[in-house]
């Protein structure tokens, strides 16, 4: 039977997240552009309610939430914070430290995971370098076995919530090449802590302002071999989890942030009078908004099909990992898409004062123009669409 329906349990959950958002983050994002930075009070409340590292097991203190809940709370605080700066550090501590939850060892799971859930500490992501992105084999960073640790070296580029990190606690699920002969065969995963030593420089961003980005190299850190993600040179296959799963959070919150542009466009046009009339009744911006309505709300159920399939793929291997990535890839590129252009029109239903700074619609439009790059660009969703309908053998 087919039931798209959320449970009592799931709009349960909805409406306390939206509840909590619109108390503790909306009234903040004013501030956080301002101040070019997260108010930690937003992280600690965020840290009460158990939304920070929700998938991580109950017996390392965390609600052992699935996909489908994750998203849910991703989507509220999409809403709540156009800029998507807090969307962007819920969902990489999420979707990063349930890979550590899944592939990480037990003596890492046990330090790591407990302060995870209080918000002591976060998990990141550290694959792109300067001269690499999409094409992970090429990478150049490395780390080399010395007794029982692994001393890395290297540089990484365009990595998100470097500062709140090195504020907060935490590390990165950091992609290493552990043989360097070998191209995507030869690449590993660790949990790299943030180190002080880390050579630093933080890169300016269009949009995200409560988040960070920066680029840090790093010379003979002592990484623990029990901090390894998984098996040797097996973090290629891996990565592509945590990566599925941060592209469907990243799906659900473009959509949750397009629809509420479009809330947001609607009740301008509704008290904005042109020609002796409101301007919501123009044929010409109802056709636009019936376009947009239309794409977002397909858009949305497709994300979280695509979760959904991700849950039972990671719970029971219902669907084959190849079946996921399509299915995600398709979420991806039409929610990321979609919703900036119906941002865009949103800013343009509001005239003069969608350009400003003072308009929601301006905060996300370079926000959500993130999505299309980050955890993997728009025209790699197309190439993962391309490559499971006409098979690898023909790309
Ligand atoms: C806001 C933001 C936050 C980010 N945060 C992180 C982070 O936390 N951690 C992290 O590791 N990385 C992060 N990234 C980096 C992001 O993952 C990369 O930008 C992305 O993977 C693309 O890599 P690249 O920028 O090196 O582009 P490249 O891989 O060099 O590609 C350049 C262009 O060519 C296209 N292209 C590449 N290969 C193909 C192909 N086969 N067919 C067609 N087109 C192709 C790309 O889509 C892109 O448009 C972030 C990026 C942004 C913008």
């Amino acid at each position: 039977m087919l039931d798209y329906s959320f449970s009592d349990e799931q709009e349960i959950l909805r409406e306390t997240a939206r509840e909590f958002c619109e108390r503790e983050i909306a009234p903040k994002v004013k501030q956080m552009i301002n101040e070019r930075r997260m108010p930690s009070s937003i992280w600690k409340a965020m840290a009460k309610m158990n939304f920070l590292g929700m998938n991580v097991p109950e017996e390392y203190g965390g609600m052992g939430a699935d996909p489908i809940a994750t998203a849910i709370v991703a989507e509220e605080i999409s809403r709540a914070d156009p800029t998507a700066s807090i969307p962007v550090l819920f969902l990489v501590d999420n979707a990063w430290s349930y890979l550590v939850s899944k592939y990480g060892t037990a003596s890492l799971k046990s330090e790591l995971l407990p302060k995870v859930v209080k918000g002591e500490r976060i998990v990141g992501i550290a694959s792109t370098e300067p001269n690499f992105g999409s094409d992970i084999g090429s990478m150049k960073s490395y780390a080399i076995e010395k007794e029982n640790r692994y001393i890395a070296s290297g540089e990484k580029a365009y990595i998100s919530l470097v500062r709140d990190i090195a504020e907060i606690g935490g590390g990165f699920v950091t992609v290493l090449k552990t043989d360097t002969k070998k191209g995507t065969d030869g690449v590993s995963l660790f949990y790299m802590p943030y180190d002080r030593s880390f050579d630093i420089t933080y890169l300016q961003e269009m949009g995200r302002e409560g988040s960070s980005w920066a680029a840090y190299s790093f010379k003979d850190i002592s990484i623990p071999k029990d901090y390894m993600l998984g098996k040797l040179n097996q973090g290629f296959k891996i990565i592509h989890e945590g990566f599925e799963f941060a592209r469907g959070l990243i799906s659900v919150i473009s959509a949750g942030a397009a629809l509420k542009s479009l809330e947001n466009g609607i009740e301008y046009m509704k008290n904005r009078k042109a020609f002796g009339k409101p301007i919501v009744k123009f044929q010409g911006l109802q056709f636009q908004l019936a376009d947009h309505v239309a794409r977002m709300e397909a858009a949305r159920t497709t994300a979280y099909k695509a979760l959904w399939m991700y849950a039972e793929e990671q719970k029971s291997g219902r669907f084959t990992r190849f079946q996921v990535s399509k299915e995600i890839a398709i979420a991806k590129l039409l929610t990321t898409t979609w919703a900036f252009d119906a941002i865009n029109d949103a800013l343009q239903w509001q005239g003069a004062y969608g350009y400003s700074k003072d308009c929601p619609e301006e905060w996300a439009l370079r926000g959500i123009r993130s999505f299309q790059l980050a955890e993997g660009s728009r025209e790699i969703m197309k190439v993962i669409i391309a490559r499971e309908t006409i098979g690898k053998e023909n790309m």
